[in-house]
């Protein structure tokens, strides 16, 4: 099949890329180390993400690893990289099947419902960064075509039930997860049970239809559908060929799900690698336990929605590095919004300053801390995407400046440097609320109280000064003089 590149528009790189900053390193799965990031061509990176099998609402699950993938692009982006962000959607399944069944309606009826609430979720987490989300049954022709040239090569063999890739044919079988053949027969999920295969770990291409309401496609095997492990090589071909830079996913899709991918790929066309680097995202659990329908533990991105703001959880998101695992608790929640509170209330500072008329500036140490800042922030993210320490930076931003900033001894130029720095880290993680800040900036009745007052205390007018002062209150601001002039707090 030729790799019908047409398809792929890089959008437009940053005005501004950060060049200086641009050597970056990154845990790959396959390498099993950090490895700078050298794409195949030029400064473009073809990126591939597994999507979700859409059975159900999505849960924090994939709000986890959508979100990490979302930033990650976003940084590349930033950085200069043009990226092309791909990404599938499986509406074809045995999942889907069951649950249409179970509801008593039609398998792609179900599929495109939880299409939709699944991209209904990743714009409420303001996940905009992907450019293409490619659905399984809308690549038919492209997984038919694949398994006929395994079929040909030898690669794959056909029984009863279906087409099936033989895993012992493959040179490189396990050097993704680190499996042997013999272990590979857990393997064994979804569709690709059956006691005539060659090979226990041996996964299914095509399962021929068992069932008249089953979805099936006509084929030159038997009229079936595909496999799950299929379709992303199908996809990925379509869009980049061969091989492409970065493959991603969660962790616990590395086997069978990812190790079949390389065997069908790098079998077919003879290269290796498929993809140059695998970046895979943590595990994540509920207070300490693994989400599960048993336990019944599992969080949805609406019910989140409801009691969080989008803000929190992509930053409860971020702040972890991208592979260890994470907890989801109530307490962990409740020291997000307390963080993300300490930046909105700087940024109401910051933000006061660019309001006020001009003060002296009496410390050069701001413009220093601010341009460490923000080399600290890129050199981290530089570093396999090290957010801890990245925001660890930006934390200690926010405390040396905060005393300055009460004191009224930051200037508009460093005000506006670090307001400039928030809107970057912003633009990357989506982790603001910008019009929350505007909001609750000062509202103009009080400025114009304020102004009221100064005019008063000019003209020694005190006991009139001090109405003024009660009239500001009543907004939930205190007044404090200082030398440099009148400083708001919020109450
Ligand atoms: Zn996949």
């Amino acid at each position: 099949m030729p790799k019908n590149t047409k398809e792929v528009k890089y959008r437009k790189a940053a005005t501004t890329p950060l060049k200086k900053f641009v050597r970056l390193k990154v845990y790959s799965t396959l390498s099993g180390k950090k490895e700078a990031i050298k794409p195949i061509k030029s400064n473009k990176i073809n990126l591939f993400v597994c999507g979700p099998t859409v059975y159900d609402f999505s849960h924090l699950g994939h709000a986890r690893t959508y979100i990490f993938f979302d930033s990650f692009v976003k940084y590349l982006r930033h950085m200069g990289f043009k990226v092309f962000y791909l990404q599938n959607i499986t509406d074809v399944d045995d999942k889907i099947i069951l649950r249409a069944k179970e509801k008593g309606v039609l398998p792609q009826d179900l599929a495109l419902a939880f299409e939709k609430e699944h991209l209904k979720d990743m714009k409420l987490l303001l996940i905009d960064s992907v450019d293409k989300y490619a659905r399984a049954t809308d690549h038919i022709k492209e997984i038919i075509n694949q398994i006929q040239r395994l079929l040909e090569k030898g690669y794959a063999y056909k029984i009863n039930e279906g087409v099936y890739f033989d895993i012992s044919k493959f040179k490189g079988y396990g050097k993704l997860s680190s499996r042997t053949i013999l272990q590979a027969e857990d393997a064994v999920s979804r569709i690709d049970y059956s006691s005539s295969k060659h090979n226990r770990g041996d996964f299914c291409l095509w399962k021929l239809r068992e069932r008249q309401e089953e979805p099936s496609w006509q084929s030159p095997f038997g009229s079936g559908r595909p496999g799950w492990h299929i379709e992303d090589t199908a996809i990925t071909e379509k869009f980049f060929g061969a091989q492409y830079d970065i493959h991603g996913g969660s962790r616990d899709i590395i086997f069978p799900h990812h190790e079949a991918e390389i065997a069908q790929m790098e079998s077919m066309s003879g290269k290796d690698p498929l993809a140059k680097y695998w970046l895979h995202t943590g595990f994540l659990t509920v207070d300490g336990q693994k989400m599960s329908k048993s336990l019944n533990n599992s969080v949805l991105i609406s019910s989140f929605l409801e009691r969080y703001s989008v803000q929190q959880l992509r930053f409860w998101v971020v702040k972890n590095l991208w592979r260890s695992p994470v907890d989801y608790s109530e307490s962990a929640m409740f020291e997000v919004r307390s963080a993300l509170d300490k930046v909105e209330e700087f940024l109401r500072k910051v933000s006061n300053i660019l309001k006020q008329q001009e003060v002296k500036d009496k410390s050069k140490s701001i413009k220093k801390a601010i341009s460490k800042a923000r080399k600290d922030f890129y050199k981290n993210l530089s570093d396999d995407f090290n957010t801890p320490k990245a925001f660890a930076a930006v934390f200690n931003l926010i405390k040396s400046t905060n005393k300055f900033l009460d004191k009224n001894l930051v200037n508009k130029k460093d005000a506006n440097e670090i307001y400039r720095l928030f809107e970057e880290i912003d633009k990357i993680f989506g982790i603001i609320d910008f019009k929350k800040i505007k909001h609750l900036s000062i509202p103009s009745e009080v400025e114009k109280l304020l102004d009221q007052r100064e005019e008063l205390r000019r003209n020694k007018e005190w006991e009139k000064a001090d109405e003024v002062r009660k009239e500001i209150e009543k907004y939930r601001y205190t007044v404090q003089d200082s030398k440099n002039g009148p400083i708001l707090k919020k109450i």
